[in-house]
């Protein structure tokens, strides 16, 4: 293998969005490929026995396992690294993989984690019921309140833990404002950023430790393949994530890094329409329904911070049509959108988060953080936009709004 400019920093640094997109991370074997090659190995092989010991001692470059290394997940994660500012990315199987093992690496019995109750379901369990099980207490709260994440600190307190905008009430959290609070404490700052991507929003930028990702969602973009991403300094990837991933296995396939990296080509260009498209439905929207919860609106209560930190809102927005009777009757009446929990997808789909994504959750905890049983959220795609208008138009007349 020889390696060319897109696995070399020093050629790569200066590039800018659109190129590191395309070509960061670009690793050609001999072969001399234009697309990136797909190595579906688990294993290497040695000329000698003396180059083994001298990879496994770290002391020689090059591959030894694929739990350990593989050259098109290697790829992805530079590409990932470098469209997300960071020093270092690895990636895993999941969004829940790259979120269990971005906590778990570095929280101990003893430790305190502050998450924003906002949250996808499955990343509130690991709060709620994982962590605790550990030894490892939290506490969740209001994260669009700055004063409640001051107040939560304690001198045990570890890791903060929140997605902006989260999945799926769309709250905005303050990302300069959280992340200076934690670095005046030690605090380690792990946001979930799977509703922008680096597209519309790098929290390194504001001063975040660390940014976890769920590539299933943009990043895949087409509704494909389940992935996971952790990005952070070098010390922190190589030297807390690394031993804690490596030993335990999480990691992602070669088949599914190939196909991200295929997605993360075209990532821009269908956040930004997206986006676009995401507007003009809640602009229409909100002629219609009780209440919207899209960042990009004015209406929204924190828009103008959500504006300062993002490029543009995304496809993803929620809206609350009153009662789960009234959500259900929406749904059953789509004919072009489809009823899909999926987000990030380039085609329209919409889902009752309180009976799906949120379902695990007791509805006590669920209420409290505002998915009420009339809450719809949807994910616009690459459709045009009239078209998707018109759907929602018929639904929500044939619903009685
Ligand atoms: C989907 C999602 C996850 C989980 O990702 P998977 O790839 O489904 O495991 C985590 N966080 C957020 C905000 C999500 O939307």
């Amino acid at each position: 293998m020889k390696k060319t400019t897109g696995m070399d920093r020093a050629a790569t640094r200066n590039w800018r969005a659109a190129t590191r997109a395309v070509r960061g991370g670009t690793w050609r074997s001999e072969h001399g490929e234009t697309s990136e090659a797909l190595f579906l190995s688990s294993g290497y092989t040695y000329d000698d026995a003396a180059t083994v010991a001298a990879r496994f001692a770290g002391e020689a470059e090059g591959m030894t396992y694929s739990r350990l290394q593989n050259p098109t997940v290697a790829m992805l994660e530079e590409r990932i690294a470098l469209m997300e500012g960071a020093e270092a990315c690895r990636v895993q199987a999941s969004g829940m993989a790259a979120m269990t093992a971005a906590l778990l690496c570095q929280l101990s019995v003893g430790d305190h984690c502050v998450a924003a109750k906002a949250a996808f379901g499955s990343c509130r369990w690991l709060v709620d019921q994982l962590l605790p099980r550990f030894g490892i207490e939290t506490t969740v709260i209001d994260a669009a309140d700055n004063a409640q994440w001051d107040a939560a600190i304690r001198p045990n307190t570890k890791v903060f833990f929140f997605e902006t905008p989260a999945n799926p009430t769309l709250d905005v959290v303050d990302l300069e404002y959280v992340c200076n609070l934690a670095k005046a404490h030690g605090i380690v700052t792990v946001v979930d950023n799977a509703f922008a991507t680096s597209a519309l929003q790098r929290p390194l930028d504001f001063g975040a430790d660390v940014v976890a990702y769920s590539a299933t969602k943009l990043m895949d973009g087409q509704g494909r393949v389940l992935a996971g991403a952790v990005c952070g300094s070098g010390e922190f990837i190589n030297d807390v994530l690394l031993p804690f991933q490596r030993n335990t296995g999480p990691n992602l396939s070669p088949f599914n890094a190939w196909v991200v990296l295929k997605g993360l080509e075209t990532l821009s260009l269908r956040a930004d329409k997206q986006s676009e498209n995401a507007l003009e439905l809640g602009r229409f929207l909100e002629t219609r329904v009780p209440r919207m919860l899209h960042p990009g609106l004015p209406s929204h209560p924190r828009h103008d911070l959500a504006m300062k930190q993002m490029s543009a809102a995304g496809p993803i927005f929620a809206f609350d049509v009153e009662s789960r009777e009234k959500a259900f009757a929406i749904l059953d009446a789509l004919q072009l959108i489809d009823i899909s929990n999926n987000i990030g997808d380039a085609r329209s789909l919409m889902c009752h988060p309180a009976s799906s994504t949120h379902a695990n959750m007791g509805e006590e905890a669920r209420v409290d953080m505002g998915v009420t049983q009339g809450l719809l959220r949807i994910n616009v795609g690459l459709e045009d936009p009239q078209d998707l208008i018109e759907d929602l138009d018929q639904a929500l007349k044939s619903a009685g709004f």
